[in-house]
């Protein structure tokens, strides 16, 4: 297969990338020379072996300590966990100014599946609740307010209720259909006071 075929596949992998788009990418790349080229399979090059994947909050850092860089921060407020599902929902949730700790699901649950574990880390939070339920005071499921972020909240709500942490939801301000990357910080702090 030819490298233009073979490159726009691969973008076509990437979340939320169609063909037309994929296209896009390899002609921006055909028309910036070598040097952009060389530079960009460099950095994607360094990108696994720089960085790691937190142990505790399951998100990803620059560095190979085992905990991120606010995991291993002892001026964080260990009693509130902040649960998201993604990497990128933690940026606007730290601008709002929560202190808290973090917990990164890694995805959503479809509607009409019950098999938690195939598409979240719902093991690894169950355990984590467990094991800190002394320190934890407050669990907040921070899910987008969309059917799946919805649907994911019940389910872990129902499940996590036996370690006696009180769960939470985020309250009004997030407006349906909002994913919480999206969100800004006085909005996403607006919820937060409202949480319940
Ligand atoms: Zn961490």
């Amino acid at each position: 297969m030819n490298p233009i075929d073979t490159l726009t596949q691969l973008f076509e992998k990437f979340p939320g990338i169609g063909p037309r788009q994929a296209r896009r990418f390899v002609q921006y790349l055909l028309v910036s020379g070598q040097g952009t080229r060389l530079e960009i399979a460099e950095v994607i090059k360094n990108l696994g072996t720089e960085t790691s994947q937190c142990k505790r909050c399951y998100r990803w850092f620059v560095g190979k300590s085992g905990t991120c860089t606010i995991c291993s921060n002892p001026a964080r407020d260990l009693s509130l966990l902040f649960v998201v599902e993604k990497d990128a929902d933690i940026e606007p949730v730290e601008r709002s100014g929560f202190k808290g700790l973090y917990f990164v699901l890694g995805g959503t649950i479809p509607l009409a599946s019950e098999d938690t574990q195939k598409y979240i880390r719902e093991r690894e939070l169950l355990k984590r609740a467990e094991t800190e339920s002394a320190t934890i005071k407050e669990i907040i499921l921070g899910l987008s307010a969309t059917t799946e972020g919805d649907h994911t909240r019940e389910l872990l709500a129902e499940r996590l209720r036996a370690s006696g942490i009180k769960i939470s939801a985020l309250g009004r301000g997030l407006s349906t259909g909002t994913e919480l990357e999206y969100a800004d910080p006085d909005t996403i702090s607006q919820a937060l006071g409202n949480r319940h």
